[in-house]
């Protein structure tokens, strides 16, 4: 397997998954192998896990670009490119930083249901693993539709298991992803989401969904389309 941020080939494997949120899931025992596959074997050059990898396979499509994106961050194409990346998108952050045009905003300074920018000011929007701990995750999306440009492309991960659908938590006991003791509620898990996580693209006003799958179906990056 090739890490399409960097360009390593070798990869290392921890698991990631925890007794309490597997209970909390009722993950069967392959859906706890491909979750920790997604989330714990990572690229031992850059850091990258498979979610990320994923994510940097969507923003390649979408720029058009063969190259792999630590070399593409750093070309003359990606320099008029405006993109808004909210919350960390895991180890792609230190990666899309270096292009010009890049414009970060991270939780609770910026809120996903009320972005501080106007209307069309993005060529693309990106986060990963975040839009399953917003309350409201269509009006989240619908924000990030309305900074994106006309031609402007939202790119996406969230944890998606795919033999059930989408589910929100509301009157589940409440889960978190990341140590909650350590986190408190900011990482409460709102949404749980399905194989029809796409249909909540279309609700929020997108007019395409492309779905990009690395180890189907350990990790799947979406990218949307304004
Ligand atoms: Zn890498």
């Amino acid at each position: 397997m090739l890490c399409t941020v960097c360009g390593g080939t070798e990869f290392t494997a921890q698991p990631v998954l925890w007794p309490e949120l597997i209970d909390q899931w009722q993950l069967s025992p392959a859906e706890v192998a491909y979750v920790d596959c997604q989330q714990g074997e990572c690229c031992s050059s850059c850091g990258a896990n498979l979610r990320s990898i994923a994510l940097a396979n969507a923003l390649r499509a979408v720029v058009g670009t063969p190259q792999v994106l630590r070399d593409f961050v750093g070309s003359a194409e990606a320099g008029p490119i405006h993109i808004l990346e909210l919350n960390e998108a895991g180890t792609l952050n230190p990666v899309l930083s270096r292009m010009p045009c890049h414009v970060f905003g991270a939780y609770p300074q910026v809120d996903m249901h009320a972005l501080p920018w106007p209307d069309e000011t993005f060529d693309i929007v990106v986060h990963s693993d975040t839009l399953e701990h917003v309350p409201d995750p269509v009006h989240a999306l619908v924000e990030c539709r309305r900074v994106l440009k006309p031609t402007g492309t939202l790119c996406l991960t969230v944890p998606i298991i795919v033999g059930r659908m989408t589910r929100g938590r509301a009157g589940l006991s409440k889960s978190y992803h990341g140590n909650p003791q350590q986190n408190g509620d900011d990482y409460v898990v709102h949404t749980e989401f399905g194989a029809d996580a796409w249909c909540l693209i279309f609700e929020a006003g997108y007019s395409d969904v492309t779905i990009f799958p690395v180890a189907y179906p350990a990790a799947l990056a979406i990218a949307a389309r304004r």
